[in-house]
């Protein structure tokens, strides 16, 4: 029964096609993992949307993570797309040396300052922003994979619930579960093919909204000092929580304790990291530090080193 998933989910907490998604997501990623790292045609997409959006990297991470214990599979991704916008990087500095861009960037201003014709020969003739270049190479082509496969089911299940609404039996379920979350109430809506099906989804939703608005303005009143005796329903207590799920969805399911102590590792052993990139022989690292150089298919850049130095620089000390 195509159908079965969409009940299943009426009888849990929460909007149900956000809990599908989840669910659906999982097994997505899940399966990315467990079969499709090496994929030609995965790994192109993965590449041409630079990585997968921020939700399901995340996702990505936690469920490598909690089923496998190690990063093997996100990291030959990663690893991978980190190496290409190394090159990309590397290959614009080292086509855009400082003094060239500095000199550009002079004449330009000083077209654009005196009158039309230079005004406009400076906008013809020089780039209009210095970094369009480089934004055009580091750009997304395409959607995160995951959004599009995932989006496109959950377009279906939302058009079948549509299309189901017309069963008793089905509505009087829907009608008992906690209803949609906006964002999926309006593409319900977008789908519906009858005002009777309008009519339900509003009357659902509406049933959901009316307390939880007073529930909400009862928690924000009752926060008041002068009404501060008066009892706090547990409900209201929890009212603006749900608010928030009522206009963006669900809130992504708590990962093991494991995950979010990775994550803070991770970004206190960087940020250590970074710290260490500073400059040595007193900034100019490159040119003046005989012990340096760069990581293989890396090139150095004046500019760089003066604002930084780089990554190498804290594993092999300068000599000088
Ligand atoms: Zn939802
Ligand atoms: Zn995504």
């Amino acid at each position: 029964m195509f159908t079965l998933d969409l009940r299943q989910a009426f009888r849990e907490a929460g909007c149900p096609i956000c809990r599908l998604r989840a669910k659906m997501d999982g097994r997505h990623l899940y399966n990315l993992l467990y079969e499709n790292v090496t994929d030609g045609t995965t790994r192109m997409h993965i590449a041409r949307s630079k990585g997968l959006c921020q939700e399901h990297a995340w996702e990505l991470q936690a469920i490598e993570q909690e089923h496998w214990g190690n990063g093997l599979g996100v990291g030959i991704i990663y690893e991978d797309l980190a190496s290409h916008v190394v090159g990309t990087l590397s290959a614009y500095l080292a086509a855009n040396p400082e003094p060239r861009a500095a000199r550009q960037a002079r004449l330009r201003e000083r077209l654009e300052r005196s009158g039309f014709i230079r005004q406009w020969l400076g906008r013809r003739l020089l780039r209009p922003s210095p970094a369009d270049s480089l934004l055009e190479s580091l750009a997304a082509v395409e959607p995160c994979r995951v959004c599009e496969l995932i989006g496109g089911l959950v377009e279906i299940k939302v058009g079948w619930l549509v299309e189901e609404l017309a069963d008793p039996e089905f509505l009087a379920l829907y009608a008992a579960s906690d209803g949609l979350c906006l964002p999926h109430l309006r593409r319900a809506l977008a789908l519906a093919r009858d005002e009777e099906a309008v009519r339900w989804l509003a009357e659902v939703a509406l049933n959901r909204l009316a307390p939880l608005a007073a529930d909400a303005a009862e928690y924000v009143r009752k926060i008041d000092w002068s009404n501060r005796h008066e009892p706090k329903h547990p409900w209201e207590q929890v009212s603006w929580v749900r608010a928030v799920a009522f206009f963006s969805g669900e809130a992504r399911a708590e990962r093991k304790a494991d995950v979010y102590e990775l994550r803070r590792t991770a970004l206190a052993e960087y940020h250590t990291r970074s710290k260490d990139m500073r400059p040595s022989c007193e900034g100019v690292y490159d040119t003046h530090c005989p012990g340096a150089s760069w990581p293989d298919g890396m090139e150095s850049s004046g500019a760089l080193s003066r604002a930084g130095g780089r990554a190498a620089g804290r594993d092999r000390p300068c000599p000088g």
